[in-house]
């Protein structure tokens, strides 16, 4: 893959919904949000609670549409593509990582680690071979039989970050994914993440209501009356 052309990037995005007590009226969450990110870097998304992450998050994956404007993966414009075609790209080019893991409760860790594979067409043997590199990798091999219940929500997470990683994502959008882990389990799913910038050049854009995490990112930017700021 070219190595200049951005894994993602967004041009004026507009979304609303309408307001929930009925009265007809609109509430404006993204008014106007530009976005492009180097290839192998990983950006923070701050902002406060109600302010649009989790919205723009699904936008930029093509899980939700914007009501205008445009979102490129490695310059391939999705928001005109049919809903058939966005979910097939997306399941080469981009990988989710959701605060709680939305792991599959009735099949083990390896199983769903290789769900997006198989879902893609890949063999089962190339598929388990590479979930199970993608398991060791992240440190819970011996958990691969588990199911998501019977594992820790450190090791759930890890689950999560081997699932995105199963077709090789040019991008990972990952939505407070420590939000809901104790300070030893945030620090490694941050050190993989980063690792994953750094061995896989992967593009990843994390939300993150912690500063001090946020400052660790190559840019953060603040979601904040409907646009994003850069703030380092
Ligand atoms: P954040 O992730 O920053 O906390 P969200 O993107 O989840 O914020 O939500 C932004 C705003 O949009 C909130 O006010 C929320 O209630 C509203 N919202 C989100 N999804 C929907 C929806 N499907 N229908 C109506 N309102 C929604
Ligand atoms: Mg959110």
């Amino acid at each position: 893959m070219n190595s200049t052309i951005p894994a993602l990037s967004a041009k004026e995005l507009h979304k609303s919904y309408p307001s929930k007590s009925g009265d007809g009226k609109l509430l404006r969450i993204l008014e106007g949000v530009d976005l492009s990110i180097a290839p192998a870097s990983i950006i923070a998304i701050v902002g406060s609670s109600g302010s649009g992450k989790s919205t723009l998050l699904h936008i930029l994956g093509g899980l939700d549409k914007p009501d205008k404007g445009d979102v490129f993966w490695n310059n391939q414009l999705i928001s005109s593509m049919p809903d058939e075609k966005i979910a097939d790209e997306r399941n080469k080019h981009v990988g989710f990582v959701f605060q709680f893991h939305h792991l599959l409760p009735e099949f083990s860790a390896v199983e769903n680690v290789m769900m997006p594979a198989l879902i893609g067409g890949q063999k089962h043997g190339e598929a388990t071979q590479r979930a199970m590199y993608l398991l060791d990798r992240f440190g819970i091999a011996d958990r691969a039989h588990h199911r998501p219940s019977q594992l820790s929500g450190g090791e759930q997470q890890r689950v999560s970050l081997a699932r995105a990683m199963m077709n090789k994502p040019s991008l990972i959008l990952a939505d407070e994914p420590t939000g809901n882990l104790d300070e030893t389990n945030t620090e490694s799913v941050l050190s993989e993440l980063f690792s994953l910038r750094d061995t896989d050049q992967i593009s990843i854009v994390l939300v993150t209501h912690e500063k001090e995490i946020a400052a660790r990112c190559d840019k953060v930017y603040e979601m904040r009356h409907g646009s994003l700021e850069v703030l380092e």
